[in-house]
C-alpha cells in the first residue's frame, strides 16, 4: 500500500514537474523558435545584406532620375515654354489668302534664313501679279500701311484682337478697303504685286501672323507661323 502511494506520489510529483517543465517550454521553445527564427533568418541576413548591399547603388541612381531628372524637365520645359511668352494660336484654321491657291501648292517658308540674324517668319505664297487677295480670317483693318521693305501692306487684326495677320507686297489694295472695317474670311482685300522689297519677276503675296502685345500695336507683336493654321 505505502508502495503503492509512493509511486502515485511520485507520478503526480512527476506529472507535475512535466507539467512545470512542459509549460517552461513552450515559452522556452517560444523564444527559442523566435531566437531560432532571427538566427534563422540571420543566415538568411547574408542574402538580407547582400540585397541591401545591392540596393544602395539602386537608391543612388534613383535620386539621380528623380531629384535631377524631373527637376530639371520642368525647369527645361519652363525655359521653352514660358520666357517671352510662346504665342498661342488662333482659333479655327485660316483660309489660304490668295484666291483659289490650292494649300499643295504652299511651301512653309517660315524659317527661311533672312540675312544672318533673321528668319522669314511668314509665307511667301507665288501667284500671278493680280491674283486677288482675300483676308483669312474676320477681322477689322487695323492699318494700311506703306512701307520700304512690305510695300503696300493691310494690317488685320482678329475680332478678339489677340492676333495680327499681314500682307504684303500688295500691286493694290481692294476698292472701298479703309482702315477700321470690319472684313469677313474670305473678302478681298487686295490684289497679289511685287512693291517694296520683292523680286518683280517673283510676284507673291507675303503672309505673316503674329500675336500682338496687349498695347496692341498693328507694329509689333510675337510672330505665329501660318503655315499649320491654313486651310482651303
Ligand atoms: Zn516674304
Amino acid at each position: 500500500m505505502r508502495w503503492l502511494l509512493t509511486f502515485l506520489l511520485g507520478v503526480v510529483v512527476g506529472a507535475a514537474g512535466l507539467f512545470a517543465w512542459l509549460r517552461q517550454m513552450p515559452s522556452d521553445t517560444g523564444t527559442g523558435t523566435a531566437v531560432a527564427q532571427h538566427t534563422g533568418a540571420l543566415p538568411a541576413p547574408p542574402p538580407i545584406h547582400n540585397l541591401d548591399g545591392q540596393l544602395p547603388p539602386a537608391p543612388t541612381v534613383l535620386p539621380d532620375l528623380t531629384e535631377l531628372d524631373l527637376p530639371l524637365r520642368p525647369a527645361a520645359l519652363d525655359q521653352v515654354a514660358s520666357p517671352a511668352a510662346a504665342p498661342s494660336l488662333p482659333a479655327g484654321k485660316l483660309l489660304v489668302p490668295v484666291d483659289g491657291m490650292p494649300l499643295a501648292q504652299i511651301h512653309d517658308t517660315y524659317d527661311q534664313p533672312r540675312g544672318t540674324e533673321r528668319h522669314h517668319e511668314a509665307l511667301d505664297i507665288m501667284a500671278p501679279k493680280g491674283t486677288k487677295v482675300i483676308a483669312a480670317a474676320d477681322g477689322k483693318v487695323a492699318k494700311l500701311f506703306t512701307s520700304k521693305p512690305g510695300g503696300l501692306t493691310v494690317y488685320q487684326f482678329d475680332p478678339s484682337e489677340k492676333y495680327a495677320y499681314y500682307y504684303a507686297h500688295l500691286d493694290r489694295y481692294a476698292d472701298g478697303l479703309k482702315e477700321g472695317a470690319d472684313i469677313k474670311r474670305g473678302e478681298l482685300i487686295g490684289y497679289v504685286g511685287v512693291t517694296g522689297n520683292s523680286d518683280p519677276n517673283a510676284p507673291h503675296l507675303h503672309f505673316a501672323v503674329f500675336e500682338l502685345t496687349p498695347e496692341k500695336q498693328w507694329w509689333k507683336g510675337t510672330p505665329v507661323n501660318p503655315y499649320p493654321l491654313l486651310a482651303n
